[in-house]
């Protein structure tokens, strides 16, 4: 499934003009269409975050995203992050900007200028291979993942923070948790130290129908309105909803979305899945 990183060298910090104009260009063009979508649905600008996904790219192609003004990514394999995070940290350095979780010798603990999230699945033997470079893990699916990380955040002496992904396609092919059993599984993870509930991720159902589409993303934001107001601990703090990808996030903007996912906007097709 990951053979595509023996092909290649995702640590690679060198990229040509081309791809460098071509990944830049995209950039400006997507947060055009962005601040549109964010205005034409009636929100305001600064709503809804732009996550580049950045799986299959390697560290000079996301330093090109990085420069063109790229400030939020996300990757979807534990190995990837390994692969590539001290490049791009180094390469960041360089321009005064710090990425993902603070380092011990960064001598801070605030908010990176690039905050690193996981949006892909996540085995539990992975856990503390990310959980000193994530901000955000996107993907938790059940109260036991959740509680495993929650007990190695706790051995480092930190909180977690995360978003239950929910299938709400009922597609077999997708991860995350059914809807059905989503609002216990989000008050239960609410209730577990060593991890906050920071919000709620979905992708969208791949089909032709936007209304269907629609749907997934109108249910999870009442889920995320139900947490929210129903007072119970922990439950004040699931305010995000990561949904819309390249192609529904003009849809998922409409719903409610706080952030998007963005790959071959940016990127452009990806030679691998
Ligand atoms: C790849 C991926 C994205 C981005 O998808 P695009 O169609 O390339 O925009 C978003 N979210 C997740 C979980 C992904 O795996």
């Amino acid at each position: 499934m990951v053979s595509y990183m023996e092909h290649k060298d995702l640590a690679q910090t060198v990229i040509d003009e081309a791809r460098e104009r071509e990944i830049a260009d995209n950039v400006h063009r997507t947060l055009e269409r962005l601040a549109k979508a964010v205005e034409e649905s009636g929100r305001e600008p600064g709503d809804v975050q732009l996550l580049a996904a950045t799986k299959t790219q390697n560290v000079g192609e996301i330093m090109a995203a990085i420069r063109a003004g790229i400030r939020l990514i996300g990757e979807n394999r534990p190995q990837e992050v390994v692969a590539k995070i001290d490049g791009v940290r180094a390469a960041c350095a360089d321009m005064g900007l710090t990425v993902g979780l603070a380092q011990p010798e960064d001598g801070t603990d605030g908010e990176p200028d690039i905050p690193l999230h996981l949006i892909g699945q996540l085995q539990s033997n992975k856990i503390n291979k990310i959980l000193p470079h994530t901000n955000v893990i996107e993907s938790v699916d059940s109260v036991a993942l959740a509680q495993k990380i929650a007990r190695r955040a706790i051995a480092r002496h930190m909180v977690a923070h995360v978003l239950l992904e929910v299938n709400e396609s009922g597609e077999s092919s997708k991860s995350g948790c059914e809807a059905d059993e989503a609002r216990d599984i989000a008050g239960e993870i609410c209730a577990c130290e060593g991890v906050q509930l920071v919000g709620l991720m979905t992708v969208g159902a791949h089909v032709d129908d936007e209304a269907r589409i629609r749907q997934g993303f109108m249910h999870l934001r009442e889920l995320r309105d139900e947490l929210v107001g129903s007072g119970e601990t922990g439950t004040q703090y699931c305010t995000e909803l990561s949904m819309g990808m390249s192609g529904d996030a003009h849809i998922a903007i409409e719903e409610g979305s706080t952030q998007v996912r963005l790959g071959r906007a940016i990127f452009g097709e990806r030679l691998f899945v």
